[in-house]
């Protein structure tokens, strides 16, 4: 899942961003509200984690501005200001969820697979497939009733799979789904992954689409 962060205080951002990556998200992190608005509406993110406080656009003009233009991205902001009415007004602008610093860690990744979870439309934390259960909390896979140990990239490609069953995706979706901006990789190396996964969970489990990209057929 790609995460866009918008954080101004370089500490505590980059506390954040390795966070959230040690943890199997894929963070690209802006500190302006204006580079962040550009990026948000030209590339393709799974959330947002946004500060109120921030240079060039603050982050509830920035909210107001995306949700004007129609994008239901789930959007959680972080704000030092504890106040009600910033609350209030935060959520009225289209924000999702709402933190106020100083914050748990484990309370804002809580939180953030919470609005990941409604996004996918799904009801419970666990993602069920066939005989495959994954769990996004503590990112645990069991196949067949026996827990099966993956890689963090093979695990958030399995996750964004089974959470867009019946849906194609392509290649290159994946790949910024799995490096974000951080992406130096050779270009095989969704290949390899989808191996291993068909590998430990069957080869029927993925369907490739020559030239398209990958699918997890709707039923098991
Ligand atoms: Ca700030």
């Amino acid at each position: 899942m790609r995460i866009l962060l918008v954080e101004d205080d370089p500490t505590l951002g980059s506390g954040i961003r390795s966070g959230l990556e040690g943890a199997g998200f894929t963070v690209d992190w802006l500190m302006d509200g204006d580079g962040a608005l550009q990026a948000l509406l030209s590339e393709s993110f799974d959330l947002v984690v946004l500060d109120i406080g921030l240079p060039k656009l603050d982050g509830l003009s920035l909210l107001k501005r995306f949700r004007d233009e129609g994008n239901k991205l789930p959007v959680l902001i972080l704000s030092a200001r504890d106040t009600v009415l910033d609350r209030i007004v935060g959520l009225d602008n289209g924000a999702d969820d709402y933190l106020i610093k100083p914050f748990d860690m484990d309370e804002l990744y809580a939180r953030i697979r919470a609005l990941l979870r409604r996004k996918a439309d799904r009801a419970t934390p666990l993602v069920n497939y066939g005989d495959l259960v994954l769990d996004p909390a503590t990112r645990i896979v069991t196949f067949k009733g026996k827990p099966v140990v993956l890689p963090t990239k093979e695990f958030v490609l399995l996750h964004l799979l089974l959470d867009n069953t019946g849906r194609l995706i392509s290649r290159e979706k994946i790949e910024e789904r799995l490096y974000g901006w951080r992406l130096t990789v050779e270009s095989n190396t969704t290949e390899v992954h989808i191996h291993h996964l068909r590998k430990k969970f069957g080869k029927e489990l993925i369907i490739t689409v020559r030239g398209a990209g990958y699918m997890v057929p709707k039923t098991a």
